[in-house]
């Protein structure tokens, strides 16, 4: 048995020393609210069931606290509790904690601690201050060691992305040199590099192409452009387009291997032409080539240079089995065509070369500049047809034409005049040419055929013209060459209900000749539907005389530029003679245009020439304004 004494006072003396470091209260109680020891010094220890301790307040109020409840329930052993104390304004927390004494101790004893919230929320608050900025400096090292990773993984990425761009940009060369650490990275690496190099080679290759005429070797348009850009001379120079005539045509009765065989003599000819000097040769179209001789100072040079170019093609070309033997013509500009300049003297130079073309005479011609200010124009004026078309801005005058022998209007040739809202009444001859080109007759020949038809059927049902009246429109070799033309002019006829005993439709003789089968063709087609032909401008277009024989038409219309000069045995009346015996087997009737005196009619008449149109009898006229009297008094007497 081991007894030990413990003087309470001591043990009081203990508890307060604690309680002044806390600044809380500390006592231990037993099950019966005796007190055993408390913090509060001065007071006696042994005090009965919770005794007011006066001199201290916390001691007193923790007392207080839990007294009210003695002794506590087990669950609350242990638990905290929390109670203020108005004078000293502050917060308490408390808890009880139960010590278990051995037997024979038959009492219980408690541990009451009570600690001011302060104490405890200020070591709160600095450990939790503590902890952000712990928290805070390890997430900037996280942030940082994550940034710098991912910089590592992403910068071959990157810079494949920079290298596409520079890619997209036309940098072809750019590789990408980072070293890659991953392996899927450093394939896509690998991979793009490929990728770049294979596009330079086909990129190469293709500049290749775009410079060099595989077919003749020469300079492309484009090489002879990226050639001339770099030159820079001080003194004016030739550049010349030679264009081969007829092409088509070879290629056409020759094939396109024999075509092919004709360009490249041409271009070893012109090749052979250039060696030793510093001329460019290039083919800048199927048929064209194009010459720039920087030796050419002068426009005597020039000229002769063209002359010699143009020579080449004295020689006959071998294809086959056959000579060929074409002949060209060339637009040329003399100035300063390299450099910069080198994009508008190609231009200059192509527009020469169509004046040259559609020139009879020249074989080449020098661009000027109003060839520039004619084309504008053109294209400013089928602008405006294609406007004109849409509103029906036609309008048709007719010029009728007399029988010599009574001076009885017999019939009328429909005229169209376009009435602009800009340009006033525009004559044919300014805009057919371009509607020609355009395709634009088509429609401008049917409203023409169209309001004419209805302006016969309406006077002949007005009895101012008679049953046969013959009306003549003109048609274009492009409306016959288009596919719904026939369609087209039977849908005019049922529209109008003009007989086509009535219509005469007049071609010339230029446009029969350049599309001989095509239009012949046409011809029968029109013929079939009961209207007549009419071959115009008669005189012109170079057919043989013997080959009328084999021609569908009905009437022939000599050309004014044969009556117009015709004089006591000259030559044009003779020809007039000629045609005039020539027809008189055939059903055929003859006009003739452009009659302008009285001793032209005369002249017609004494020939043997039935059918006359011009001034001297009446002047396009709008309908209107169309004359009905025979015209006997223009007709001289017999
Ligand atoms: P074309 O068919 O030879 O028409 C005759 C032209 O000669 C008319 O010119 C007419 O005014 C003119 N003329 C008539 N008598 C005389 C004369 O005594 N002396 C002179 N110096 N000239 C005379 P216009 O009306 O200016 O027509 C010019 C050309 O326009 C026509 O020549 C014809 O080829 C074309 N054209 C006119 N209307 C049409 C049309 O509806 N369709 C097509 N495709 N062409 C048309
Ligand atoms: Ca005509
Ligand atoms: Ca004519």
């Amino acid at each position: 048995m081991v007894a030990s004494d413990i003087k309470l006072t001591a043990f009081n003396r203990f508890l307060s020393e604690r309680q002044q470091k806390l600044g809380g209260a500390l006592f231990i109680v037993d099950d019966e609210g005796r007190m055993i020891a408390h913090s509060g010094n001065s007071s006696p220890s042994n005090i009965l069931h919770f005794p007011n301790i006066t001199n201290n307040s916390v001691l007193n109020a923790t007392i207080n606290e839990i007294s009210a409840d003695w002794p506590p329930e087990p669950e609350k052993l242990g638990k905290s509790f929390h109670f203020d104390i108005h004078e000293k304004q502050g917060y308490f927390y408390g808890t009880v904690k139960k010590i278990a004494l051995p037997p024979p101790f038959q009492h219980q004893w408690y541990v009451v601690v009570a600690l001011p919230d302060q104490l405890l929320l200020e070591s709160l608050l600095s450990q939790q201050e503590i902890s952000i900025y712990l928290v805070i400096a390890i997430s900037v090292v996280g942030l940082v060691i994550v940034y710098l990773i991912i910089r590592q993984l992403t910068r071959p990425l990157r810079d494949t992305a920079e290298a596409a761009a520079k890619l997209a940009s036309g940098n072809l060369t750019y590789r990408i040199n980072t070293p890659a650490n991953l392996r899927e990275i450093a394939i896509l690496k690998d991979a793009f590099n490929n990728m770049s190099g294979k596009m330079q080679e086909s990129f190469n290759r293709l500049r290749q192409q775009v410079r060099q005429d595989n077919l003749t070797q020469l300079y492309t348009r484009e090489g002879l452009i990226e050639q001339a850009a770099g030159l820079r001379y001080r003194s004016p120079n030739t550049l010349a387009i030679l264009g081969v005539n007829g092409f088509r045509d070879i290629n056409d009765s020759l094939g396109q291997d024999g075509g092919d065989v004709l360009l490249r003599a041409i271009a070893q000819r012109l090749t052979d032409l250039a060696e030793g000097s510093k001329m460019l040769i290039a083919r800048v179209r199927g048929d064209e080539f194009a010459v720039l001789a920087p030796h050419t100072t002068n426009r005597t040079q020039s000229e002769a240079l063209v002359s010699q170019l143009l020579s080449l093609f004295n020689r006959p070309v071998t294809i086959g089995n056959d000579d060929v033997l074409v002949d060209a013509c060339a637009g040329v500009v003399f100035g300063y065509t390299y450099g910069d300049a080198i994009h508008e003297s190609l231009q200059h130079a192509g527009l020469a070369l169509s004046e040259a073309k559609r020139s009879d005479t020249a074989m080449y011609v020098y661009f000027e500049a109003s060839m520039q200010a004619r084309v504008q124009e053109q294209s400013r004026l089928l602008l405006e047809l294609h406007h004109a078309v849409q509103h029906h801005e036609f309008v048709v005058f007719y010029q009728p034409f007399v029988r010599l022998s009574d001076g009885y209007f017999c019939g009328a040739e429909a005229l169209v005049r376009w009435e602009s809202p800009s340009r006033g009444m525009v004559s044919p001859a300014e805009f057919i040419p371009v509607a020609e080109q355009s395709g634009l007759i088509n429609q401008i020949g049917m409203q023409v055929l169209e309001q004419a038809a209805f302006d016969t059927v309406a006077q002949i049902e007005a009895g101012r013209w008679p049953a046969h009246f013959q009306l003549h429109v003109n048609l274009s070799a492009r409306q016959l060459l288009s596919a719904d033309f026939i369609d087209k002019l039977e849908q005019v006829l049922t529209r109008t209900q003009l007989p086509p005993e009535n219509l005469t439709l007049e071609i010339t003789e230029s446009q029969l000749m350049s599309h001989e089968h095509l239009a012949t063709s046409g011809l029968t087609k029109i013929r079939a539907l009961g209207i007549k032909i009419a071959i115009d401008d008669f005189g012109t277009g170079y057919s043989s005389l013997a080959y009328l024989h084999q021609m569908a038409f009905d009437s022939l219309k000599i050309d004014r530029s044969f009556v117009h000069s015709m004089t006591e045995n000259s030559t044009n009346q003779r020809i007039i003679e000629a045609v005039v015996a020539m027809t008189r087997g055939m059903d055929v009737h003859l006009v003739a245009e452009g009659i302008e005196t009285k001793e032209e009619a005369a002249r017609l008449r004494e020939i043997g020439c039935h059918y006359a149109q011009g001034f001297l009898f009446a002047r396009p006229l709008p309908l209107a304004e169309q004359p009905t009297e025979r015209v006997t008094d223009k007709l001289p007497a017999r």
